[in-house]
């Protein structure tokens, strides 16, 4: 009997991977365990669509169920993979079950960083956004003229933010770097977020990082902040990064550096465990790194999927991602990873424009806010591995498909 090619993990790599083997005609059983009540959803609406009421549960599922039981899928959900055996090729479950694979697929996602509860950031009203559950326990909260304190000026925090101010709450965003977005663009693109968030009524601050949450009658009441201040609240989002779910892999034995270490192929430091998404670290330019994307998982799922179909590629992503913040739609390509410095590129619409980073003359990636051109031509100029010079990318004269 073959044995399973058995998946951890039922999110956005999951699903990908499974389609891209069932698209290759590969007909062995698949299983999917998966710790989440939930068949594999698209977590970008989470802190958008979803969270506004404007997206239904059925449109944030990536595929009906009938699609899994059409394609034979065992799904396992509620259920968490709790140990890895890799002489025998079994996987434990929490409910005490063992199901041995051919190959495993470790797609196990990330894990939000909480606050420590010596500071308050176990109590009631403070939440992390990271799943549909922590969605829904916090929904009712966004009530017109509440208080809503966000720790953490990444996407999560800015995205929650913006939704937050659209419904008419009042927000205050702490950030600890001196700027929001730091750790994923330029100052130039701060500074547009900044600006839009801040004509929108949300408070941004800056340099800025919690002491403590108090509570009065047992939730969430007054914020501390490290410069004195003291902020009442009424709940409390954070958005402060997340660690990639390794503990299985690590505990296995696999190789781990900055996730689950993997090769060009997605596969593990054992060629029988493939991983992909946020959980897995893939070699970019001699340094192993991860890319928290929708793009990524999806990619890197195809990829080790491909390399079990014999039709093995090179893993070597063009990255995208995109966020929507207010009526701002940011788009990036390409990474922007050892920039030296930004050229602004200002757009023909008002409120538009596009920042490019360049690694000195060699363009490395594109911010493009509301620019959907300077998006597009962006990831093609990028494709061809064309460098722009700086003035041509200034000089809104000069038309940027002469370069793909
Ligand atoms: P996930 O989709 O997180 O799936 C991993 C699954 O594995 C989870 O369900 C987890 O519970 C399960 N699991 C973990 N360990 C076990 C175990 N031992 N046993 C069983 N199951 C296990 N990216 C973008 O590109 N654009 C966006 O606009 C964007 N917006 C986002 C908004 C929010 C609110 C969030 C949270 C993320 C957003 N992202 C966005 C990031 C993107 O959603 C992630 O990068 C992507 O979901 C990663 O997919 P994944 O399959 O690696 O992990
Ligand atoms: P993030 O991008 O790492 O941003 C977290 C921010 O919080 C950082 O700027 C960090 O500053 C700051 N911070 C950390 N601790 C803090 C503290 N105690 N007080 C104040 N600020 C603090 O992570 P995220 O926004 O939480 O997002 C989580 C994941 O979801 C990421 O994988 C992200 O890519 C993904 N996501 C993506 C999108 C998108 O692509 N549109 C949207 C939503 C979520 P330092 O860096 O200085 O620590």
């Amino acid at each position: 009997m073959t044995h399973p090619i058995v998946i951890v993990g039922a999110g956005q790599a999951a699903a990908s991977f499974i389609a891209k083997l069932r698209g290759g005609n590969y007909s062995g059983p698949i299983v999917l365990i998966g710790e989440e009540a939930t068949p594999p959803y698209q977590r970008p609406p989470l802190s958008k669509k979803y969270l506004t009421g404007e997206l239904a549960l059925d449109r944030l599922l990536l595929r009906p169920q009938s699609w899994y039981d059409d394609n034979e899928v065992t799904f396992k959900l509620s259920i968490t993979a709790t140990h890895i055996d890799r002489d025998t090729r079994q996987v434990t479950l929490s409910d005490g079950e063992t199901i041995h694979y051919s190959k495993l697929m470790l797609a196990t996602g990330s894990t939000p960083h909480r606050l420590p509860e010596k500071i308050g950031g176990h109590l009631p009203g403070v939440y992390t956004l990271r799943s549909l559950q922590d969605v829904d326990q916090m929904k009712t909260e966004f009530q017109q003229g509440r208080k809503l304190l966000i720790v953490g000026g990444g996407y999560i925090g800015l995205e929650a933010a913006a939704v937050a101010a659209g419904l008419g709450l009042q927000v205050t965003v702490i950030e600890l770097a001196n700027r929001i977005l730091k750790r994923v663009a330029a100052p130039a693109t701060s500074d547009y977020f900044r600006t839009l968030h801040q004509k929108n009524g949300v408070t941004i601050l800056e340099n800025t990082g919690l002491e403590a949450l108090q509570d009065k009658d047992g939730r969430v009441s007054v914020a501390k902040l490290n410069d004195g201040r003291e902020l009442s609240v009424d709940f409390v989002i954070t958005g402060i990064g997340v660690a990639p779910n390794t503990k299985l892999a690590s505990d296995a034995e696999l190789k781990i550096e900055n996730g689950i270490a993997t090769d060009l192929q997605s596969r593990s430091s054992d060629t029988n465990i493939y991983a992909a998404g946020d959980c897995a670290s893939f070699n970019y330019q001699g340094q192993l790194i991860r890319l928290e994307s929708v793009q990524n998982a999806v990619d890197q799922a195809e990829n080790a999927a491909l390399d079990i179909l014999g039709e093995t590629v090179s893993y070597q992503p063009i990255p995208w991602f995109w966020s929507d913040q207010f009526k701002t739609k940011l788009q990036i390509a390409g990474l922007n990873i050892g920039y030296t410095e930004t050229v602004t590129r200002p757009g023909k619409r008002e409120g538009s424009q596009s920042v490019w980073y360049y690694q000195n003359d060699k363009l490395l990636a594109v911010d493009a806010m509301n620019d959907p051109i300077a998006y597009t031509m962006g990831r093609k100029i990028l494709a061809v591995g064309n460098n722009p010079s700086r003035a041509d990318i200034k000089d809104i004269t000069v038309n940027l498909k002469d370069f793909t």
